[in-house]
């Protein structure tokens, strides 16, 4: 019997899809996949985004050696870039593999377990800006639903927002060879109905390609034109990245989603500034303003930040004013957490966490606002979606979850007739039984 693996996931797209590579790497080099309490490698491919995340991978190492006590626990991902030292210093851990050697992490495996070898090994990160390959992969059941893989065509970013560790341990944007994506999206487009496009700064793809001279919108053209896929859909793209052109052919194209996701941060001129985004508030509302206008009825999200060091009750206000003033129909609101090393974490006075709490907690309600009469609106309405996993579930373009009627086939293209809204989502309409 070969020697058994598991891999377990934490954080955003990307990292799901180093994941999916990690995992096809092992399979290539003869490793067999098992269940995690079974298998001779627990492999976690983790997430630093915020303190929580940390906390999220030092339970992880707990559980996997309560439930099995003889596998070697291998540590790779974000975290292991930023704190390999934290990492290896977790009892049970056997090997700490940063980013920067992610890539070859199968063959840094087989011969750490090669006979004769000791496994008790540790490879220290090197220079993250050593890292230059483009580690692709694709995730075929990202969130547990197996029916819209995500493929990450982007990784890396070279923007230094004060609060973000990802370019420390993701290096600069690297971007997947346009031959390499139309092949991987022809290939999913056969099996599969909708393809999730991700990055860590998608909206970056092609910059670093070829002397600068692709954009994403080309890439999209050249999807179109040379695969059968039937819905593409664009994770998140930083809102100067939302170009006309984008915008246009996103509207014009009924194969790809009329979803919009853009970061935000604040709508707060001075934190935004703080934070060293690289646009200010009316640049933003211009974006989503034209997205809006070109399709009336897309879904349109950000991320936001509350409790970034120094934000004060008015900073707050202006940006919970400017969120409200803009057409969002979902929004991904995050409380501020110190990244050591960042410049943010140097920042005085820090904003005490109750009130990060109280801020996170009104966002969230207007959020929830925006997004109820967003799906009233939809009432009436015929929406197409993809049918999931999750039986009598479906996926509409504008990015709301679908109650149908009936259970269908996951992974079938439909146009639904919305009926009422539920309490996440909405209702198909059912048909009126007939009576007498
Ligand atoms: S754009 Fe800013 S927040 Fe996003 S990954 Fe790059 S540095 Fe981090």
């Amino acid at each position: 019997m070969g020697v058994s693996f598991f891999v377990q996931n934490f954080g955003c797209r990307a990292a799901q899809a180093d994941g999916a590579a990690i995992e096809a790497s092992l399979v290539d080099r003869g490793f067999a996949p098992a269940e995690r309490d079974r298998a001779d490698l627990v492999i976690l491919n983790t997430c630093t985004v915020t303190s929580a995340a940390d906390n999220d991978v030092r339970q992880a190492v707990r559980r996997v050696r309560r439930e099995n006590p003889h596998a070697r626990i291998v540590i790779t991902g974000c975290y292991a870039q930023r704190a390999p030292e934290e990492a290896v210093a977790l009892p049970g851990v056997s090997w700490v593999i940063g980013n920067s050697h992610k890539g070859q992490i199968a063959d840094v495996l087989a011969a750490g377990i090669a006979p004769g070898t000791p496994y008790h090994g540790q490879i220290h990160v090197g220079d993250i800006f050593a890292q230059k390959e483009f580690l692709g992969g694709v995730v075929e059941d990202a969130g547990g639903d197996r029916t819209r893989p995500n493929l990450k065509i982007q990784d890396g970013c070279n923007n230094r927002c004060s609060f973000c560790i990802i370019p420390f341990v993701r290096g600069r944007s690297r971007s997947a060879p346009p031959d390499w994506v139309v092949e991987q999206v022809r290939r999913l487009g056969e099996r599969y109905r909708e393809v999730v496009l991700s990055g860590i700064n998608l909206g970056r793809w092609g910059r670093d390609l070829e002397g600068g001279r692709w954009r994403l919108a080309g890439l999209l053209r050249r999807l179109l034109e040379e695969t059968g896929v039937e819905r593409l859909r664009l994770s998140s793209v930083e809102p100067m990245d939302l170009s006309d052109d984008l915008l246009g052919l996103m509207a014009e194209s009924p194969r790809i989603a009329k979803h919009v996701h853009s970061p935000l941060q604040t709508g707060s001129d001075s934190v935004l500034r703080r934070m060293r985004r690289r646009y200010r508030p009316r640049h933003y509302e211009d974006r989503i303003r034209k997205a809006r206008a070109l399709m009336p009825d897309a879904a349109i999200g950000a991320d936001v930040m509350v409790g970034f060091p120094g934000e004060t009750d008015a900073e707050f206000e202006e940006n919970r004013a400017f969120i409200e003033s803009l057409p969002f129909t979902y929004l991904h609101v995050f409380t501020y957490s110190e990244r050591p090393g960042t410049p943010a974490a140097e920042v005085r006075p820090q904003v005490p966490v109750p009130v990060r709490k109280e801020r996170n907690r009104i966002l969230r309600e207007l959020a929830a606002e925006k997004n109820l009469e967003f799906r009233r609106r939809m009432v009436g309405r015929t929406l197409s979606a993809v049918t999931l996993e999750q039986r009598g579930n479906a996926l509409s373009e504008n990015y709301l979850k679908i109650e149908l009627a009936s259970p269908r086939e996951p992974n079938q293209l439909v146009d639904v007739e919305i009926g009422g809204v539920s309490p996440g989502g909405l209702r198909e309409k059912t048909a009126l039984p007939v009576i007498g």
